[in-house]
């Protein structure tokens, strides 16, 4: 199941409890249908839950029935009943004859309670959201312009910020920071959905983070092996060629633990001397050791 009908699915569930809500909610998703005209209406969806939902919207706030139609992949509503239309177009105080459908009247939207509830109906029809897995998108897809607008001007009254844009003649508003996908999805109705992609995030950072601790001692540790090898090295080319007498009497012991504890790192190392002797002190004493076998070599 894609998270867009994960989404769709938890805002259907949303209780329809106030007449003024129930018909913002179907005005949001008859503005963004395939066909909204004083001849025809036509909404269609994949997700047989928003076309239940639509189905009750339009009988609760219009008294009007709309029967769901398989239609392809698609549900389909369909009114082409003057009557019926007429019934709607009342409601939403638009004038029956008046051909101007794809405006947004702020008048339906009467109360505050209302825009949640607006929006909820335009992304039901218009609306998708990427999942956790992918990068924060959600997006709402208008065939008109001037409705995109007011849309646009309706959620920034609600302290939401989308951007515009238009792909392929569609004009699209979208939010692509995480924040404002939850946010949107907080206040439409689907704080479930929401808190999945708050959590996602959650994880997804602190893996980085042990990523790069991990990251961190694994280089730490490859730089200590190989300081380990390359004094190891300096110290077999001067015992080959001269023995241990060729180092001074002060660093046989370095020289000898050095090659007996050859992955021990400099701390650990330092521990194994009889007393133990600080990290600088063997440091110093190795320093000296690799000197004397470049020393030795030319
Ligand atoms: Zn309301």
């Amino acid at each position: 199941m894609s998270f867009s009908t994960t989404v769709k699915t938890e805002l259907c569930r949303v209780p329809m409890l106030r007449p003024c809500c129930t018909r913002a909610e179907a005005y949001g998703a008859l503005l963004y249908a395939s066909v909204f005209s004083h001849r025809e209406i036509r909404l269609s969806t994949e997700n047989a839950a928003v076309a239940r939902r639509v189905q009750a919207l339009l009988s609760r706030a219009f008294g009007v029935d709309a029967q769901p139609q398989q239609v392809g992949r698609k549900k389909q509503l369909a009114l082409t009943e003057e009557s019926q239309i007429g019934l709607i177009f009342d409601a939403l105080g638009y004038d029956r004859k008046n051909h101007v459908t794809y405006h947004l009247n702020r008048n339906v939207l009467e109360n505050d309670c209302c825009i949640p509830a607006f929006l909820r109906g335009v992304f039901l029809m218009a609306g998708t959201v990427a999942g956790p897995e992918k990068k924060s998108h959600l997006e709402i897809t208008s065939a008109h312009p001037s409705l995109c607008g007011e849309t646009m001007s309706l959620m920034l009254d609600e302290r939401l910020s989308p951007k515009q844009t238009v792909r392929r003649g569609a004009h699209v508003l979208y939010f692509k920071d995480a924040p404002s996908v939850e946010d949107f999805l907080t206040l439409t109705g689907a704080p479930r959905a929401a808190m999945e992609l708050m959590e996602a995030k959650v994880e997804k950072n602190l893996r980085n983070t042990i990523n790069r601790q991990v990251n961190c001692e694994t280089a730490n540790l490859v730089k200590a092996t190989d300081a380990a090898a390359r004094q190891i090295a300096a110290i077999q080319s001067v015992l080959d060629k001269h023995g241990e007498g060729a180092f001074p009497e002060n660093l046989r012991e370095t020289v000898r633990l050095r090659l007996s504890y050859p992955t021990d790192s400099l701390a650990e190392l330092a521990t194994r001397f009889v007393p133990p002797i600080s990290k600088p002190g063997l440091s110093h004493r190795l320093k000296k050791i690799t000197e004397l076998a470049s020393r030795e070599d030319t």
